[in-house]
């Protein structure tokens, strides 16, 4: 099986690929993350995420298209959970490039996250497979975060304290 991961970050994707290895999926990452600010943590986070593929020797596909202003008109300012809109919005372009690619299915390094939503992960990405035409693959990783900690430090590997958009750090460090 031919599976594009959507990559959120280096850490994510360091138990994440290889779960996928293990169970014989031909893993192509793709970098979409244009939630992350400001434009240096950005920076650090794809870097991370290059590490770990080159590691696991897999390629990652960058989309680099990265506009906070964008990011704040579509995702932040919308009605409804913020969370979900922006999930949606990268899994969105996952499934397009997965299209676009031939690949069987789709999937993100994001299930192995405990902090992220994870019926938002479900419900965005099976809405993005059925728009696209390409199946995306819902697995709850989140009994490896774990590992993914250990290996991201083994690695040395930049390790984020936030999710990603400035609200996220906002809420991480207001009372501090
Ligand atoms: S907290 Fe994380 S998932 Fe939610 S909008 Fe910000 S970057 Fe996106």
């Amino acid at each position: 099986m031919k599976l594009l991961l959507h990559v959120c970050c280096g850490p994510c994707a360091s138990a994440t690929i290889p779960w996928w290895q293990e169970r014989r999926a031909e893993v192509v990452g793709f970098s979409f993350n244009p939630n992350v600010h400001p434009l240096l943590e950005y920076r650090r986070r794809l870097t991370g995420a290059r590490e770990v593929c080159e590691v696991a020797g897999v390629e990652l596909v960058e989309d680099q298209s990265y506009d906070p202003a964008a990011w704040f008109a579509a995702v932040a300012a919308g009605e409804g959970p913020r969370c979900a809109r922006c999930i949606g919005q990268r899994l969105d372009r996952t499934a397009r490039e997965a299209a676009g690619r031939g690949c069987d299915a789709f999937s993100t390094s994001l299930s192995i996250s405990p902090w992220q939503d994870h019926e938002a992960i479900r419900s965005q990405g099976a809405g993005a497979g059925e728009r696209h035409g390409v199946e995306f693959i819902y697995e709850d990783l989140r009994p490896l975060y774990a590992e993914s900690r250990r290996l991201s430090r083994q690695l040395g590997i930049y390790r984020q304290k936030y999710c990603g958009c400035l609200v996220s750090e906002w809420e991480r460090y207001r009372e501090s």
